[in-house]
């Protein structure tokens, strides 16, 4: 990739078995090929992936390959958040992407989330610039939202504290990334914002995953995917070219670069990105 290519960065998600670890190194290095400018691993509510998530980003270190940690306050202390921050440091991590998480399931009523703008002030206020951070956004607004301009105003407050870039989560209606930028700008927000890009892998996890975090799968999208039933091939490859299709018109009008959830799989993110011609050119 040389400086003008768009930003590239792949999601995994940390895996609990020998297997899923031994699997997930052949899709690290298959993925690798195509030279992105850092992996990121998830972190679960609450903390639950923490030594996982940990192992993940360690492997990848001791790779060389740069990796982003997601972290959230969770139920941690600071005592315990700072400890992980410094072991990232030590490591060589040089990215951290900040969010609030989720209250895990099965927890009472008294779990208090710490907002992303808090996580982001107080790595800033420990770490000065050592880590560049990144937050999430979301173009078709986070569903516990009360409002579409207060939502914006919460990400103008995340880049405030001193994020320096933004995620977003997945959509696959190009527009409501375009929208969105559109009203970031008028609040202020100058930073990047790249869009989080979901391969169409499952229909049924799809609709399942789309429904809780409130990004939409179009009518006519769900409709042309419940078509292909069983037929899971036809599907992907479908999905292949549509996602393909959605990252053409995202970054011929201007969106940064792109950000694949993997869902910790070689295809298709491997072959969208050979579609969009993003292969290194040594
Ligand atoms: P925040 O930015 O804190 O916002 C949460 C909600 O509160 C929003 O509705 C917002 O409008 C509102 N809000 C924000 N700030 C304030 C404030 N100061 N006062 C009052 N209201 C406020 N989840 C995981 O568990 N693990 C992961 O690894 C993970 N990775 C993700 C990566 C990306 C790129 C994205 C887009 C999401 C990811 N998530 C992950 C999901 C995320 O944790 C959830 O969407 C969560 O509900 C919100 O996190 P946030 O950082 O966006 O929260």
């Amino acid at each position: 990739m040389n400086d003008s290519s768009p930003r590239l960065s792949f999601e995994f998600f940390p895996t609990r078995t020998a297997e899923g670890k031994e699997k997930l190194l052949t899709v690290r290095n298959q993925l690798n090929a195509f030279a992105p400018d850092f992996f990121s691993v998830t972190y679960g509510a609450g903390g639950s992936t923490r030594e996982n998530t940990k192992g993940v980003i360690t492997s990848l270190r001791e790779a060389g390959i740069a990796a982003a940690p997601h972290l959230s306050f969770g139920g941690d202390d600071e005592e315990t958040i700072l400890q992980l921050l410094r072991e990232y440091k030590d490591m060589g991590v040089e990215r951290i992407v900040a969010l609030r998480g989720d209250v895990p399931s099965g927890i009472g009523g008294t779990y208090q989330l710490v907002y992303a703008n808090e996580l982001v002030a107080f790595i800033r206020k420990h770490f000065g610039d050592d880590f560049h951070l990144e937050v999430a956004a979301y173009p078709e607004i986070h569903p516990q939202a009360k409002s579409y301009s207060d939502d914006v105003r919460y990400l103008k407050g995340k880049f405030d504290a001193g994020a320096n870039s933004a995620i977003t989560q997945y959509f696959f209606n190009p527009d409501s990334y375009f929208y969105f930028i559109d009203q970031c700008q008028k609040q202020g927000i100058t930073q990047p914002i790249y869009p989080g890009i979901m391969p169409i892998l499952n229909y049924r996890n799809l609709t399942r995953f789309s429904d809780t975090c409130g990004a939409e799968i179009p009518r006519w999208l769900r409709k042309a995917l419940e078509n292909y039933g069983d037929d899971e091939a036809s599907m992907r490859s479908f999905g292949i070219d549509l996602v393909t299709e959605l990252c053409e018109v995202l970054l011929e009008n201007d969106a940064p670069g792109l950000h694949f959830y993997t869902m910790n799989q070689t295809e298709p993110t491997a072959q969208i990105v050979t579609n969009l011609g993003l292969i290194p050119t040594e």
